[in-house]
């Protein structure tokens, strides 16, 4: 059906089933084309035998959109092996890549020349992937998501001739077309299979301080981070938000991460980030995140508990260990939401004590991006495996908080995109008109809906 060169050897087709917090698929073939060419031939090939494509990349996504189903009718079409980096200018700060190449190839590349993709996240995504899901990760606050740094793409379309569209621009500036590959950034593969992209990239800090802040209550996040970035500027790199819960499980399970305050774990706590690409020899950042923090300290508004400030590796290493710390306690009930934060203390709070009283075999473990208003509300389920009964308590909870969130303006999948995990909801809770004309560009580029899982079959 493929050629063979790009067929990969059905032993390890496993690797390409099975996914983070969904269940393994059953692909009825495997397929990593080693150029664009072989790429467009795969697609021709689907469409004129109408079989769905599951575009791949580096199959860290959270919504089960990179795995196939359980039907063995899929096509699993992986880019590991399409990583070319076709152009790199250090005084542009500008990197063509091929789809498959990874974040970590990015950045090794950038890194004597004093640049990185200022995407930061615990895992190690594909290009496309990140293009696809629109990453955002724990420096959004400052560098903003995978759109911000997105200067083109070059898709292959899921029609007939397999059709090729190239918008892959060396300079920063473009206004003379339509920006269509912003419509491709965040459509988990539903408008065209991206082959490569040209990224802009940030400069490396030099000097990272970074700080916990305990707080007694959320009560006073939004003025703690109101007035952070009012005193630090762009000097704010991140504000990351850990529950007590998430803390406590990182302590239990790693025996090289401690407590931080003496005074024992907090309701909440937040992890600051200032960095800069000056030098000590101008700015000695550690003084003026002291400095700042001093003054903070004194506004009884905030209700501050304590302040530590800690070695940037270690604060990290606390934070990026919650997931795999909470998967250890039981399965985890992911709920990738972000609200405006005026909303966010009071939202929490009453939803921990519905979440207390309707199921009690569960404990929150919330953790987040609470700099831009991102919550990883995550419930951590006590029994060993849930009934039935139990799974569909989850599911309407799951419906009740999405459809809440969405209602204060907020988002039910802040970060993670769309996939089989949300379909139900992004049918639910997008107004039909816009999934008509959702629909409508889709049937320019995909016209028998082959291409990925992120919208709804
Ligand atoms: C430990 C961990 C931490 C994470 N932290 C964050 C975080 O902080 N912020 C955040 O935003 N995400 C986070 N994620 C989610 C994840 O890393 C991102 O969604 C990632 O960008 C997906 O990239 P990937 O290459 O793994 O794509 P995959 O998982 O392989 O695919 C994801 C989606 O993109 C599509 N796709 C992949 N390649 C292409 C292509 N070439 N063309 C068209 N479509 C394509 C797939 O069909 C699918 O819909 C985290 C994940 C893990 C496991």
């Amino acid at each position: 059906m493929f050629g063979s060169g790009v067929v990969v050897d059905p032993d390890r087709w496993h690797e390409f089933e099975a996914g983070w917090r969904c269940p393994a698929g059953s692909a009825l073939c495997v397929v990593a084309p080693r150029n664009v060419e072989e790429l467009r031939s795969v697609v021709r090939r689907c469409v004129a035998d109408r079989l769905t494509m599951v575009p791949q990349g580096a199959l860290t996504g959270l919504v089960g959109a990179g795995v196939p189903d359980d039907v063995a009718t899929m096509v699993v079409v992986s880019t590991y092996r399409l990583k070319a980096i076709r152009h790199f200018s250090s005084c542009d700060g500008i990197i063509i890549a091929e789809s498959g190449a990874r974040l970590s190839d990015i950045n090794a590349l950038g890194q004597p020349h004093g640049l990185m993709l200022g995407i930061d996240l615990g895992a190690d995504p594909s290009i496309g992937g990140m293009v696809s899901t629109n990453t955002g990760g724990s420096r959004l606050v400052r560098y903003g998501g995978m759109r911000q740094h997105l200067l083109g793409t070059q898709v292959v379309l899921a029609d007939a001739d397999a059709t090729l569209i190239t918008h892959l621009p060396k300079v920063r500036k473009d206004n003379s077309r339509i920006g269509w590959s912003q419509l491709v950034a965040g459509a988990g593969g539903a408008f065209g299979f991206i082959s490569a992209a040209s990224i802009a990239l940030d400069p490396v800090p030099v000097q990272q301080a970074t700080a916990l802040i305990a707080l007694e209550s959320l009560g006073a996040l939004p003025a703690l981070i109101g007035r952070l970035r009012k005193e630090c500027g762009e000097l704010l790199t991140a504000c990351e938000g850990m529950s007590a819960n998430a803390v406590e499980a990182v302590v239990r399970h790693r025996n090289d991460i401690r407590q931080p305050f003496s005074s024992g774990v907090s309701n909440y706590m937040v992890l600051i980030e200032l960095s800069t690409s000056i030098g000590t020899d101008f700015l000695d950042l550690d003084a003026l995140l002291h400095s700042k923090l001093a003054s903070i300290l004194e506004d009884a508004a905030l209700a501050i508990v304590d302040i530590v400030a800690m070695h940037p590796e270690k604060a990290w290493a606390l934070r990026h260990a919650i997931s795999a710390a909470l998967v250890r306690d039981g399965e985890v009930i992911g709920l990738d939401i972000s609200l405006p934060l005026e909303q966010l203390p009071e939202f929490r709070e009453r939803w921990k004590a519905k979440l207390a009283a309707e199921v009690p075999w569960t404990i929150l473990c919330d953790f987040g991006h609470c700099g831009d208003g991102g919550l990883h509300f995550n419930l951590v389920c006590l029994d060993s495996g849930m009934s039935s009964e139990q799974s569909l308590k989850i599911r309407h909870i799951r419906e009740m908080i999405s459809s809440e969130v969405s209602a204060l303006g907020g988002s039910f999948s802040a970060e993670h995109g769309l996939g089989p995990a949300n379909a139900e909801i992004y049918s639910a809770l997008t107004p039909v008109r816009e999934q008509q004309f959702v629909s409508a560009i889709k049937s320019l580029i995909d016209p028998h809906k082959l291409l990925s899982r992120a919208l709804p079959a």
